[in-house]
């Protein structure tokens, strides 16, 4: 079938119209009509092939969320007209010891959204920022009847992307973790360790987002511009999470764990840090990485934030202002996601 929608044809180009085939659904696919689709920082990475091996022409968008308009015939999971979701990945190989554990972002088969080759090595994924996407039934998650689907679609990946290391490395009650990066996936961060009873700092570079931080339900809110912050709060957290998108000195931060404590890298900035190991050793710190989350995981997480009512702070825009709103999350102007109405992709 053929779908419209918007892809950048080279590494660092702009993104514009683009009219290309999606799949027939097969026995166990899905097709979904996109309602929202947001836009998460790693899209700006991938486009402009800041990781390297991006390819081209890209449709990026992993947090999308819709309604399902046609089933294949051995579809059990889902019909006609239920609301869902699809994140970072549409498939994985399904026999490896990451997929049997539900971990099937770790899977060295996974199929990314887009930037992507499906399992006949050659077809390339496309994502979200377009009208329609057919995914297979295990890989498609429920969206809880009570969430509004423009403000659930960033769950689909920053929700996922700080639910999985909270719940990994246990927070809640008495346990003190910083947020560093208020952004569209440390937002998150925030409002989810706080429905998780834990104590929440944010560390963000100034203090003009300190309201908002504190509404989202942040305990604390410092200014790392400030040398204080770091001396105030020396030896202080038991986890860190690190969405920052940028690179600043990791061993800076280290340095504000208690003993045991854990950073937990989520961001992914283009170049490599250098980290020492003095902040290591002295505390016993640890420094980790996490990657989004498995299916099971993400649907757990979608059914706590529907319980909790917990969803994303947006801006929506229509798709012609996409090359705009990636020039203001570079500026760290947005307030927290944007987020794609697809309904405008129609319009001239
Ligand atoms: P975002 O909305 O742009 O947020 C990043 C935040 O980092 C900004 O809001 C800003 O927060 C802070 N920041 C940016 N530049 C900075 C700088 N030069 N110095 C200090 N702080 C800076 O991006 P996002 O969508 O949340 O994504 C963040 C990162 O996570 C990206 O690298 C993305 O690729 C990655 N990511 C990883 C996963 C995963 O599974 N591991 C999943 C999704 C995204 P303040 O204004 O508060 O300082
Ligand atoms: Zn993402
Ligand atoms: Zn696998």
């Amino acid at each position: 079938m053929q779908v419209l929608g918007y892809a950048v044809k080279q590494a660092k180009g702009m993104l514009g119209p683009y009219s290309f085939e999606r799949r027939q659904p097969r026995d166990h696919d899905i097709v979904i009509d996109i309602q929202y689709c947001g836009i998460c920082h790693t899209d700006i990475h991938q486009v402009n092939d800041e990781w390297g091996g991006s390819t081209f022409p890209m449709v990026p968008g992993h947090e999308i969320t819709g309604v399902v308009s046609q089933v294949g015939p051995r579809v059990t999971k889902y019909k006609i007209g239920d609301k869902v979701g699809v994140g970072c990945f549409v498939d994985s190989c399904r026999k490896c010891t990451s997929c049997s554990k539900g971990l099937e972002q770790y899977c060295a088969g996974m199929v990314t959204t887009y930037n992507g080759t499906e399992r006949d090595g050659k077809t390339l994924t496309q994502g979200g920022y377009s009208e329609k996407i057919v995914v297979d039934e295990n890989y498609v998650l429920k969206i809880p009847a009570n969430l509004p689907l423009d403000k659930t679609a960033p769950l689909l990946c920053a929700g996922i992307t700080l639910y999985s290391p909270l719940m990994h490395w246990n927070a809640g009650p008495g346990k003190k973790i910083a947020i560093i990066g208020l952004g569209g996936i440390g937002h998150m961060g925030v409002k989810i360790a706080h429905a998780l009873g834990a104590e929440v700092t944010v560390l963000s570079h100034s203090l003009k987002k300190e309201e908002d931080g504190k509404k989202l339900g942040a305990d604390y809110f410092y200014a790392t511009s400030d040398p204080k912050t770091f001396e105030k709060l020396k030896g202080y957290f038991d986890l860190i999470i690190n969405t920052v998108s940028a690179e600043i000195d990791w061993n800076q931060y280290l340095e504000l764990l208690a003993i045991d404590g854990t950073m937990v890298v989520v961001g992914i900035p283009e170049k490599q840090i250098p980290v020492g190991s003095f902040p290591l050793v002295a505390g016993r710190r640890s420094i980790a990485g996490s990657l989004i989350g498995g299916i099971k995981e993400t649907q757990e997480m979608l059914d706590f934030c529907g319980k909790n009512n917990i969803t994303s702070e947006i801006e929506i825009i229509p798709i012609q202002q996409v090359n705009e709103a990636y020039k203001r999350i570079l500026d760290s102007d947005v307030r927290y996601r944007f987020v794609i109405d697809m309904k405008s992709i129609k319009q001239k």
